[in-house]
């Protein structure tokens, strides 16, 4: 079995079941004849816990180094000048994008030429390592072999995350620091024994999950002498258990979102923590981020889902023996945990939350005539208290960019429906094309959850003037979540530089705030002489119960520019002191140090 860590201290008091069959059995006598679980008191005999295999690791699942995503996935243009999505993994693969450049032009009123291209020129210079030598022989003699690798894009790639910044730097220009050597510890033992020697030789360590942050975090100060260590935690990537009777899974820090999703749907649950990252990110960023998933009205939170954290800090294991639903133990370190972005210690493990699979899931979309009533739609529905699993509300332009994102219809009535579709909606409902927005729904729940949200869905969006848009637009419009994050790399290298930036804040705010932030952008990008016009788009992605989380998308052409990024920081600073007189935070999701230095240098401090 795999090495039983802590979390796994009272385990005698289970049944483990590690035959797969076996748990197929287990799951079964849990189930009355109607399918229905059976009561705690016959749990009580029965309980076990199932622990399931290693990860489903698919050789095919080479993650690019130089720009986001699964290798062969990639926006591009063809030699008939229009766009394709190559690979095969998501729906915009399937067949070209004929309106994706034409729409472009028009709307960043630019002639956009295929063939100027910004060549990547990764991967970029790298700093020579510090090297302590007496913490490298230690740490020689600590680890197993091939744990540790002072390969240079190895180090390279753990130098970062995902912001534009930094990713145009490792295309155009040059990280100063960067890792010194980075280790792949594969159990508590070695975690505990990294922290120690790091500890006593003065060494920082910089945890790494799935390496997607968009707060530069990962980044390393310029001016740190010391040597600096990435602890990838790749190798603790299991679901250590799984207690299907009061609903938890052990998860390890270095578990990545597909597989744990993977493997907890094979025994009939989910976790439900789906952010838009989901594919590359790990359970240990998660927690160590703060993370939100498109789908938390239905499961919360990361921090509504956790029950327990182990981490090694440089004073010691956070750990305990059970994991009781609720305590009022004063303050809890645990929480301390949560978005700590490294800075107190190397998370482990997690308990989680998990669930059943929903009975039902099904998508929806709707049209509104504008944002005000989009947003009044989303109040109306949050105060109601039914809300479905996942709403979101795109504006005007996000509506076109997705239409710009379709296929061409495939002749003969798919273009008279698209075209009565258009006429129909303009001129029937009198929506004003550039105005228009649109919301897509996901329901996740019982049939009659299901149905009972449906229904206030449609009643709700006729009470605002909404007209559904069905439910494979709804669907579409999640699946192009994963596909689109592939496309900001790729702009880069056609002197667009894209990025978003969010804020949470109370529903009153919320459309005067979007205006204001958009107007803000539009009259700096004309002041600087920016070339064309700037890409401003809103989306309301989560909604609470005091107000909603809003990202801004906003793009610029940057060719002629020195150092772009420092521009886009620039600007995206003006936009968050609007956003701070309008009432709302800096950042929601993730982002502990961004407008800072990197959180390394607390994580080195500390450790
Ligand atoms: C395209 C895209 C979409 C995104 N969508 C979302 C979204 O929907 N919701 C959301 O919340 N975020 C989102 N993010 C941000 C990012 O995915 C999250 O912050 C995620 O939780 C980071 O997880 P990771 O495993 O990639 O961590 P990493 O990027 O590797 O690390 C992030 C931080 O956590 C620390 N850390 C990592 N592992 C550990 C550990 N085991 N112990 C202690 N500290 C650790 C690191 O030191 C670093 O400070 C998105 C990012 C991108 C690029």
């Amino acid at each position: 079995m795999h090495a039983p860590a802590s979390q796994d201290m009272g385990q005698d008091r289970w049944k483990a079941i590690e035959d797969p069959a076996q748990a197929q059995r287990y799951l079964t006598s849990l189930k009355r004849p109607n399918g229905i679980t059976r009561g705690p008191l016959f749990l009580a005999d029965q309980s076990g816990r199932i622990i399931p295999g290693a990860p489903p690791i698919d050789a095919k699942d080479i993650e690019s180094n130089d720009v986001w995503g699964f290798n062969g996935s990639s926006f591009q243009i063809n030699e008939q000048e229009v766009v394709e999505f190559t690979g095969d993994r998501y729906e915009l693969a399937e067949a070209d994008l004929p309106f994706l450049l034409p729409w472009a032009r028009e709307v960043l009123d630019l002639e956009i030429d295929p063939k100027d291209l910004n060549v990547p020129r990764y991967p970029p210079e790298i700093p020579e390592a510090i090297t302590n030598k007496a913490f490298l022989a230690a740490l020689s003699e600590a680890m197993p072999e091939g744990a540790i690798s002072s390969d240079d894009e190895e180090r390279l790639r753990r130098g970062h995350g995902h912001t534009q910044e930094e990713m145009y730097r490792i295309k155009y220009d040059q990280l100063e620091r960067i890792p010194d050597l980075v280790v792949w510890p594969q159990n508590e033992e070695e975690v505990e024994s990294l922290v120690a020697l790091a500890t006593q030789h003065n060494v920082c360590l910089i945890p790494y999950g799935g390496g997607t942050s968009v707060t530069e975090a990962l980044m390393c100060p310029i001016n740190e002498e010391r040597m600096i260590v990435s602890v990838d935690m790749k190798r603790m990537n299991r679901i250590r258990w799984i207690d299907p009777v009061n609903r938890m899974a052990c998860v390890e820090a270095g578990a990545v979102g597909r597989h744990i999703m993977e493997q907890l749907a094979e025994y009939g649950f989910t976790m439900g923590h789906e952010p838009d990252s989901i594919e590359f990110s790990t359970m240990g960023g998660w927690v160590a981020t703060h993370a939100s998933g498109m789908k938390k009205n239905r499961y919360g939170n990361i921090e509504e889902m956790l029950l327990d954290i182990e981490a090694i800090t440089p004073v010691g294991r956070l750990q305990r023996t059970s994991i009781p639903p609720r305590e009022s133990i004063g303050m809890d370190p645990r929480r301390t945990v949560i978005g700590s972005e490294g800075n107190l210690g190397i998370i482990t493990s997690a308990v989680v939350k998990i669930f059943p699979l929903p009975e039902a899931k099904e998508f929806a979309s709707v049209l509104f005539p504008d944002l005000e009533s989009g947003v009044a739609f989303m109040y109306d529905l949050q105060q109601a208290g039914n809300t479905p699993a996942s709403v979101r509300l795109v504006d005007n332009l996000q509506f076109q960019f997705g239409q710009a994102l379709k296929h061409a219809p495939k002749g003969g009535v798919g273009v008279l429906f698209s075209k009565f579709q258009k006429w129909f909606v303009l001129n029937i409902k009198g929506f004003d094309k550039d105005k228009m927005t649109a919301l897509t729904v996901v329901y996740e729940s019982s049939k009659l959850q299901v149905k009972q949200q449906k229904s206030l869905v449609n009643k709700l969006a006729k009470r605002h003037g909404g007209m559904s848009a069905g439910s494979d637009n709804g669907e579409r419009g999640y699946q192009l979540t994963f596909a689109i994050a592939y496309i900001r790399d790729w702009l880069m290298n056609h002197w667009l530089l894209a990025e978003s930036f969010e804020t949470s804040l109370p529903w009153s705010q919320t459309v005067q705030m979007i205006e204001k932030v958009k107007q803000r952008l539009q009259k700096e990008h004309d002041a600087r002489g920016i070339p064309g016009r700037p890409f401003i788009s809103a989306r309301v992605t989560q909604i609470y119960d005091t107000g909603v989380c809003v990202y801004f998308y906003y793009a610029f052409y940057y060719k002629g520019m020195e150092r772009p990024w420092r521009v886009y920081a620039e600007l995206e600073n003006i936009a968050r002191g609007v956003i701070l007189e309008e009432g709302g935070s800096l950042y929601t999701t993730t982002a502990l140090e961004k407008l800072g230095a990197s959180s390394c240098l607390t994580s080195c401090q500390t450790l």
